[in-house]
Order: structure tokens, then sequence, then C-alpha cells
């Protein structure tokens, strides 16, 4: 069995793990040695679109990508014809309503001065994107799982398959199922939603027009992301049997309980390859940090993807701790104390309470409220559709452009 030393272990080279990784092993003035425990590699950046493996599609925000081009890891995407698929506009409406009835709601790129509100990419390919970057930078990626990992003295031992290796610093970025945060003792509170995510591509017989279209249902949400091809992929939020059954449909009734379900915006849908589902919870964990260790990620949190804010809250963690630790190095600090991991937890936990508190009150009232208050919540919809004001400041949201966000994820020129 190899040993080894090292100044940060990541278990996960999922986005959030990789992208923390790249960021690690760009920071200025400080060569960090960074392994990065991962065992499932995704397909090479260029490999062809595969209508499985690339199925499930992430909208990242502004913030984000600028987090992702800091990584080195935005240029791979951008380089690929067709990875990138840019939305302009935002239009969302409540169930109760037509689609650009009085409380419907249109979010535009131009009223902020930006090109775009965000980037629509497969989840897999920002991933490889990430992980390629932090390769390209100087890390390593140990392909096995972590078997154990057990906190010494003066630091940690993390143990795989072939691989013993002792870190200053363990970093859980192993997603909602985390090892390390149940290694380190930090527990999470959990709420399963009994909902599940149906997710698939679609040809609609409309154009997309570049719009990100959301209708809350009152019994779910449907999302419908425009791709650069044309298609869209749609996340279609349902209570847990409903979506077992919907998904179970033959292609003809799938297709005409969608498309009515979209109230038909972009026309008829058809659909474009398989479907899948995706079972949605709540989760929390009381504490990101312990003495050596820090949660980044799903392993901190998980959100309802009503909003796709999941991945981007776990790419500001990731900026915020590899900018608290380049500080830490700058000092002389070591990186596994807890006085510098808490400057990290004190940074992203608050924030990302309040927006996992604000998804599950949109889900609650709008997406599933179809009694009295969510006719109230529905109505509150279309106030702020009408005050530009308030409109400006959801817009704001979509883009990642609110909170305390790490200077990586800062727009050029803001303080
Ligand atoms: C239907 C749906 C739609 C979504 N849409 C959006 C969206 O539009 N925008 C958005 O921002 N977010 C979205 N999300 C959320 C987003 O997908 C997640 O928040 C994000 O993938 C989390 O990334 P992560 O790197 O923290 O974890 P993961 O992607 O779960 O990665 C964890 C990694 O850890 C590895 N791992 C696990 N255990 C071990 C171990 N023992 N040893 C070594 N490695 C291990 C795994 O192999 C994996 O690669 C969506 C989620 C769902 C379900």
């Amino acid at each position: 069995m190899r040993r080894r030393e090292l100044d940060v272990a990541i278990v996960g080279g999922g986005p959030v793990g990789a992208l923390l990784g790249a960021l690690l092993c760009r920071s200025r003035g400080t060569r960090r040695r960074v392994l990065l425990i991962e065992p499932r590699l995704p397909a090479p950046i260029d490999a062809p679109l595969d209508p499985q493996a690339d199925l499930r599609v992430v909208a990242l925000s502004s913030a984000s990508q600028r987090v992702a081009r800091a990584a080195g890891a935005w240029e791979a995407l951008e380089r690929v014809p067709g990875l990138l698929s840019p939305y302009e506009r935002m239009h969302v409406w409540p169930g109760t309503e037509t689609p650009r009835g009085d409380g419907s709601i249109t979010f535009d790129a131009t009223e902020l001065g930006e090109t775009d509100l965000g980037h629509i990419v497969p989840n897999a390919r920002v991933q490889r994107a990430a992980l390629d970057a932090f390769v390209a930078a100087g890390g390593e990626i140990c392909r096995e799982p972590l078997r154990s990992l057990a906190f010494e003295e003066d630091g940690v031992r993390l143990v795989t398959d072939t691989h013993s290796v002792g870190a200053a610093l363990v970093v859980g970025a192993d997603g909602g199922r985390s090892a390390v945060r149940e290694a380190a003792g930090l527990g999470i509170e959990s709420q399963d939603y009994d909902q599940q995510g149906v997710v698939a591509t679609v040809h609609s017989e409309l154009s997309h027009a570049r719009t990100a279209w959301q209708r809350f249902l009152g019994h779910g949400t449907l999302a419908l992301l425009p791709l650069a091809d044309g298609r869209c992929s749609i996340v279609w939020s349902l209570p847990r049997l409903r979506a077992e059954a919907v998904v179970a449909l033959p292609v003809a009734q799938f297709e005409a309980e969608l498309t009515a379900a979209s109230d038909g915006v972009l026309g008829a849908l058809r659909l474009a390859g398989p479907r899948s589902v995706f079972p949605l919870r709540r989760a929390l964990a009381p504490a990101y940090v312990r003495e050596r260790c820090a949660l980044v990620g799903d392993a901190a949190h998980i959100v309802h993807p009503l909003a796709g804010q999941g991945l981007n809250l776990g790419i500001m963690d990731a900026a915020a701790l590899a900018e608290v630790l380049q500080e830490a190095a700058t000092q002389g600090e070591d990186p596994g104390a807890l006085r510098v991991l808490r400057r990290y937890e004190r940074w992203r936990k608050g924030g990302n309470e309040s927006m996992s508190l604000a998804l599950d009150l949109l889900n609650r009232f709008l997406a599933f409220g179809d009694g009295p208050v969510g006719r109230i919540a529905q109505r509150g919809l279309g106030l702020v559709g009408r005050q530009a004001l308030l409109r400006r400041g959801f817009a704001q949201f979509a883009l990642g452009s609110v909170g305390d966000l790490p200077a990586l994820a800062r727009r050029r020129g803001s303080t």
C-alpha cells in the first residue's frame, strides 16, 4: 500500500469537488499538493452527447460561469460546439393563468444590461471540464472510492483500495450520501419531498426563443430549458406516485400529458430520447466543518431543483473555501485548523440555508399550493411581474449576483 502526504484531499470529483481542486491548484503563490478521490470519470469533453448520460442538464448562473472560468474549466465547454446553451429570458407563470396572462413574469437579460441570464449545460460535461482543468493545473486523481477516513492528532488518513494518504485537510465533496460527512460525525437534517423530477429532452413545435419556461402547476412544476440545438430539456416535478406513473406511460400519452402540463406554450412537445426520474429531497448539514474537515456542495446541502440553484450554491462554496484557504496560506496558517474552516462556514452556511428555505416555500405555496394560500402566492407572482424593481431583484437572483459572493464570482467592477 502506498503512503503519501498531502495538503488537501478532496473526496468526490463531481463538479463541485473538481472545481475546488482546480481552484486550489491554480491559487497564486501557493503550490499545494491536492489529491482528488473519485472512482467514476464521465466521458471525454468532446465525445458525442449520450442521450442517457447527458440527459440531466444544469442551469449555471453567470457567477458560476466566472468561477468555472477562473478554474480553467469554462474554455473547454466553450470550445465544444453545442455544449453551452445560453438563455436570455425566463418566463414564469402559475397554472391558474394562461402563459402570458396577468400572473406571468418575464425576466430579461437586457433589463440588467447582460447578454444572457445563464447557460444550460449537461451536468456530466461540467464535471468533465472541471476534472480536466484540475489535472491540467497539476492535480492528481485517485480513481478508487474512499474506504475509510480516520481523524488523527495533526491530520487525517484516507484509505482507498490501493492507497493510504495523509492530509492536513479533507474536503467532503462526495454528494448527498457523503461518507466523509458521516466519518466526521457532522450529521444531516433531511426532509423527503415525496416528489420526483421527471427529466427528458423534447422537440417543441414552436421555437423556445432562448427562453427558460417555467409553469407552477399547483401539483408540481414544469421547466422547459432551451438547448442550443433547438430542443428543450424538461424537469417536471410531481408527487412520487404520479411521476412514476407518468414516466411509464406510452410515448404518445406521455407527450400529450406533457404538452397539456405546459399549456401548449411551445406547441406540441415530442420526446427526443429516454426519460428518467430523480427523487427530490431537502437536506442541510447542521455544521459544515470540524477540525481538519469541510463539506461543500450536495454533501452540505440539497435544495429543491425548481429554480436550478443546487450546483450554483455548491460552486459558490468551492470558490469561498478556495479563497479562505488562499488567505490562510498567505498568513502561514494550517489549512485544517478549525478557526480557518469556521471562516468558510460563517460565510456560506447562512446564505445557503436562506436559499433552501426560499425554495422550500416556493415549492410549498407556488408549485404545490392549489389551496387559498397558493392562490395568494400566485397573485404575488403577478405583482412581482408588474414591478420593475422587484423583477430586477428576481433576475439578479437568477444571475447569482446577490449576497456576499466570493471574489472570483463577482462581476468585474463590482465590489
Ligand atoms: C432533476 C435535477 C435538476 C437539477 N438542476 C439543476 C440546475 O439547473 N442548476 C443547478 O445549479 N443545480 C441543479 N441540480 C442540482 C445539482 O445537480 C447538484 O447540486 C450537483 O450535481 C451537486 O454537485 P456535487 O459535486 O456537490 O455532488 P455530486 O454531483 O453528487 O458529486 C459527488 C461525487 O462524489 C463521488 N463519490 C461519492 N461517494 C464517494 C466515495 N466514497 N469515494 C469517492 N468518491 C465518491 C461520486 O462518484 C460523485 O462523482 C439539479 C438536481 C436535480 C436532481
